[in-house]
């Protein structure tokens, strides 16, 4: 059973059409960046409740979730269309294993994200570990369209808060953007595009690469990534990769 506790919403922005960020106040334990919380509401008499990572760092409120519409979704309708002062429900504890907390320090962090997938990276990017284990942080954020590339700000102050130590690609697959590499994130892994860019192979010696999003780019990615030597990372089977599949 879920221990759930009322949350009070207290912020939010719209991206772009359908893509959100909801921030809130409620009184949930810390959690470890990567982790992701539940959240809820009642709906025609049936609380309905759906994973979400949290975007803030451990320790810093509000609290803040990012997700886009799906319209034939239960959840994320209704969740879009509350408002500061609205409430909603959320399990008192975080969850979930995507973190850094037993993965080896290595020379280089390859994060490959899709979609919203992006703000689980940016929790993780706001706290010293990244830093502390690893010379470089590599950040490849795929989109749809341009109009999908979102938290502008925040990743302008990483890097400049780790000057020469942090990279931001930004990858929009349906459109062509000045400043943008056109494609899927899978295809510039697969011709070897992404490391001719930044310089860098990818191998298990001195990368470890996380995957967030959607089915399709964990599937392919990992069969790229193990045909390079890579192992998926388990908590008593150290790897050089990790999975966090939102659909
Ligand atoms: C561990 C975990 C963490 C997650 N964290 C996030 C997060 O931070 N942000 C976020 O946006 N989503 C996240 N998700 C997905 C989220 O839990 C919901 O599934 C999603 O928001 C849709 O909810 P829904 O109730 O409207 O529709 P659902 O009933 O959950 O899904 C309806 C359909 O839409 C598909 N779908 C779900 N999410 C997406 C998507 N983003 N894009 C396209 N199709 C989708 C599902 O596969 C399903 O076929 C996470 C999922 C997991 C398992």
């Amino acid at each position: 059973m879920n221990d759930w506790v009322k949350a009070t919403v207290v912020g939010k922005h719209q991206w772009a059409e359908g893509l959100f960020s909801l921030q809130f106040e409620a009184p949930v334990a810390d959690h470890v960046a990567g982790q992701y919380i539940k959240v809820a509401l009642d709906i025609e008499g049936e609380r309905v409740g759906r994973p979400y990572s949290l975007v803030n760092a451990p320790g810093e409120h509000p609290l803040e979730i990012y997700f886009n519409e799906i319209p034939s979704g239960p959840l994320t309708p209704p969740l879009s269309a509350l408002n500061p002062g609205d409430s909603l429900w959320l399990t008192s504890t975080a969850s979930g294993i995507f973190t850094l907390e037993t993965v080896k320090p290595a020379k280089t962090l390859w994060l490959l994200a899709t979609g919203t997938a992006l703000g689980v990276y940016l929790s993780i990017l706001r706290t010293e570990d990244p830093w502390k284990r690893f010379e470089r942080v590599v950040l490849v954020h795929g989109v749809r369209q341009a109009s999908d590339l979102a938290y502008g700000e925040t990743l302008d102050a990483i890097a400049k808060q780790h000057e020469g130590r942090f990279t931001f690609i930004p990858l929009v697959s349906r459109e062509t953007r000045e400043g943008s590499l056109c494609g899927r994130v899978t295809d510039l892994l697969n011709d070897g595009q992404l490391e001719g860019l930044v310089g860098e192979s990818i191998d298990p010696e001195n990368s470890h690469v996380m995957l967030c999003g959607n089915s399709a780019m964990i599937k392919d990615a990992k069969q790229i990534l193990e045909a390079r030597g890579l192992a998926r990372h388990r908590r008593h089977e150290p790897g050089q990769y990790t999975t966090e599949q939102y659909h």
